[in-house]
């Protein structure tokens, strides 16, 4: 059976979740919306395989929007968590994985000499706005159209993923208030970005942005008479007295051991960072860290409110932990060859198939855009043949190979992509790049 064919398990399922969750789905871009068909409901994952309900595999390049890193049901990281579990799900109070977890992070990562574990990256950037805001005594927060930093109000208007698979501009329900706090400036607009300082640098708080933007497709950074757009930032907030906020949820631990931060190392520093994904291992974590000063600003020592019932989970700093464990030189450089492999196939395909295309990578993560030109900010990633990304999406999906299904997003990775697996990507691929010429 195809997951085009309406007696699926799949499309019986997905017809009764619409009946009880919105559009059927707790995330929108699951919904399949802007490429259609009915999404495949999955029952496991081992290594990088994806099972559905009607018994079909895919090979998986979404791992969970980042996480997996390791593969899907990674025996030590399944351990780990199976330990934690029998010492008790949820504590509320201090245990010894969370002291573990942020060391890790701390010893990796340089600007960050305190962090904070919350849920989820939306907690995570959500925080890090207010101590932004407390430390400084200013409002005003500027980002970057295309780059997504959760859904926060404050971080919604002209956002990456699923608000720009859908082509919204923000998201109703955002008070007046909130967005006159929040100024949108094109990525790697440095003439803007030094207007806006020039003319209201007095109410900036902090600016914050992708390390690499991933959430309108991958759009690294670019350098400019040798200063690095991330260290322009830098520069630029804390000459006004504003700060850099850094947000490494998605590439943070998989473009490099030390994130984003380890691939540009031109010397930014920073201010705050926000962190999830890889560091909860599949589990929900986020995190936000950085400067102590800053950090202490949080109660119960400072003012700045933040807490969480959930927060610093034994079974979620378990998980990130054993996965932590197994990130090591070998693995990022597993997954560097691996993500090359994959670049130059999909690469090979669709210039033989005379498909108009472009890759892009930030270390070891890359997306495929369609359209010949280099993607330099939002309003370029916005003009690609969706048409014939859709087509694309749906033949890989046929011949087993399950890729996000938005033409704004990363393709994901894990070394548990060995080569038989790119193998069977290699065997969906011309066809695929057939359909979309
Ligand atoms: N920041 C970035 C860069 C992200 O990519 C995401 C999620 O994709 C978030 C923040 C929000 O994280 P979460 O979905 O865990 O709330």
């Amino acid at each position: 059976m195809t997951p085009a064919d309406a007696t699926t398990v799949s499309a019986d399922l997905f017809s009764r979740a619409q009946q009880v969750i919105p559009s059927g789905v707790n995330s929108p871009v699951r919904a399949f919306g802007s490429v259609g068909g009915t999404p495949p409901f999955l029952t496991s994952a081992q290594g990088a395989l994806l099972h559905d309900a009607d018994g079909r595999d895919y090979v998986d390049l979404v791992g969970s929007w980042g996480p997996m890193i390791l593969g899907h049901a990674h025996e030590p990281v399944v351990e780990a968590v199976r330990d934690a579990a029998g010492r008790g799900l949820s504590f509320g109070a201090p245990q010894s994985g969370e002291v573990a977890l942020a060391e890790e992070v701390v010893s990796r990562i340089a600007p960050v000499e305190q962090l904070r574990l919350v849920n989820s990256g939306t907690e995570a950037t959500m925080s890090a706005l207010r101590v932004a805001r407390a430390a400084t005594d200013r409002d005003v927060v500027v980002k970057f159209a295309g780059c997504y930093h959760g859904h926060v109000d404050a971080l919604l208007a002209e956002a990456g993923s699923g608000v720009a698979t859908f082509a919204m501009p923000g998201s109703a329900g955002v008070t007046a208030a909130t967005a006159r706090d929040t100024v949108v400036l094109p990525y790697g607009d440095r003439a803007a970005v030094s207007a806006l300082f020039a003319a209201r640098g007095g109410e900036i708080a902090a600016v914050i942005t992708e390390a690499a933007p991933a959430n309108m497709g991958v759009v690294p950074p670019r350098e400019e008479d040798g200063i690095g757009f991330n260290r322009f930032l830098a520069e630029t907030a804390h000459a006004s007295g504003a700060l850099l906020i850094s947000d490494e949820v998605l590439t943070g631990f998989r473009a490099s051991r030390e994130g984003y931060y380890g691939v540009d190392g031109e010397g930014w520093t920073p201010d705050l960072m926000t962190f999830g994904k890889v560091i909860g291992g599949g589990l929900p974590v986020g995190a936000f860290g950085g400067r102590k000063d800053l950090m202490g600003l949080l109660a119960p020592a400072g003012p700045v409110y933040q807490a969480g019932t959930l927060s610093g989970n034994p079974l979620a700093t378990a998980a990130g932990l054993a996965t932590f464990a197994e990130l090591d030189e070998t693995a990022y450089a597993t997954l560097a060859s691996t993500s090359r492999a994959l670049q130059q196939m999909v690469a090979d395909a669709l210039t033989t198939a005379g498909v108009p295309h472009v890759i892009q990578n930030a270390g070891t993560l890359f997306s495929v855009f369609f359209r010949e030109q280099p993607v330099t900010g939002y309003d370029d990633a916005k003009m690609q043949d969706t048409e014939a990304f859709t087509r694309f999406f749906h033949a890989m999906l046929d011949a087993g190979v399950y890729l996000p299904p938005s033409a704004f997003e990363a393709w994901f990775v894990s070394t548990a992509h060995t080569p038989e697996v790119l193998d069977r990507i290699a065997d969906a691929l011309p066809g695929a790049a057939k359909a979309a010429a």
